[in-house]
């Protein structure tokens, strides 16, 4: 069992407690795109596997020392009769914890995960206008499940970020209603920019970005668009200069 740090400590007084996950097959589904089944037998009786629902992965620390790295993943499909889930991993460089373990995963490898605070995508019972949707890569599994979950009737404009132009290459589903605008990410207000100035009303938006972006976004979504705050769901995913995560000792109790 491994020792947790102050912050193990507050998860596990919220509740939070450890899930092994074992890798059952892995899968390039782009050049920098991994799926990972993992198999768990006591996770999905536990938690709500619903769309855009993630989990919190504790990874090995790549350089060998006694750290293990908090980070959020989407849960991409999942099986409660055999305890299958899949994930979807964006490998990028530099090729810090997740990265590096999911390119190195084999079958038969586990790892520890936590669930807490994860939140789900629902369809509200009166259904909007449209959906107003921005993301990148990372984002791109709970968008994909976002988008199956929206009836065919409602429009959906859908503005993804590129950061690489591997990004195209990731598979997304179709919708016959939805127009799709990549943004290259020429800098933090590109994507915020890009989206249309015009009536949104009626319409509810869902954004997960990148740290800078989502804050140039924040004020076209509340003030230039004036989707209240119960009309749009935002959250940043992951910051081009720095880590987002926490971290833990993995050194052994006893
Ligand atoms: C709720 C939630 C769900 C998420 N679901 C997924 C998912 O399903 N699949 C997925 O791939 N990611 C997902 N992410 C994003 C993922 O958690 C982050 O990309 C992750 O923190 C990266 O950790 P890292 O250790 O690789 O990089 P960090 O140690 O956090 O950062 C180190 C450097 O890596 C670079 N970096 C980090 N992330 C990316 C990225 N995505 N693209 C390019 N460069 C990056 C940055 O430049 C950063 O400075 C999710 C995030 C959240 C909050």
């Amino acid at each position: 069992m491994a020792k947790r740090g102050y912050q193990g400590t507050i998860l596990r007084l919220l509740g939070a407690r450890d899930h092994l996950a074992t890798v059952v097959s892995t899968e390039l589904r782009a050049p920098h795109f991994l799926r990972i089944v993992f198999a768990s037998d006591s996770l999905l009786g536990t938690i709500d596997t619903g769309p855009a629902s993630w989990l919190r992965f504790w990874f090995p620390d790549p350089s060998g020392r006694n750290i293990e790295h908090q980070r959020a993943y989407t849960i991409v499909e999942s099986d409660s009769e055999t305890g299958e889930f899949a994930i979807d991993f964006v490998l990028h460089e530099p090729a810090v914890p997740p990265s590096h373990w999911a390119s190195n995963a084999h079958i038969g490898d586990s790892i520890a995960l936590t669930s807490l605070s994860s939140t789900t995508f629902e369809l509200p019972e009166a259904l909007p206008a449209g959906y107003l949707l921005a993301g990148d890569a990372a984002s791109t599994p709970a968008l994909a499940a976002i988008v199956t979950t929206i009836p065919a009737p409602i429009p959906i404009e859908l503005y993804l970020e590129e950061h690489d132009a591997l990004d195209r290459q990731i598979p997304f589903p179709k919708h016959p209603n939805m127009n799709v605008h990549w943004v290259t990410r020429t800098s933090a207000s590109a994507l915020a920019e890009a989206i249309e100035t015009r009536n949104w009303d009626g319409w509810r938006a869902w954004a997960c970005l990148e740290m800078g972006s989502l804050r140039a976004l924040r004020p076209r979504l509340k003030h230039d668009f004036a989707f209240a705050k119960a009309d749009r769901f935002v959250q940043a995913y992951w910051r081009l200069d720095g880590a987002m995560g926490r971290e833990r000792s993995s050194a052994n109790e006893d």
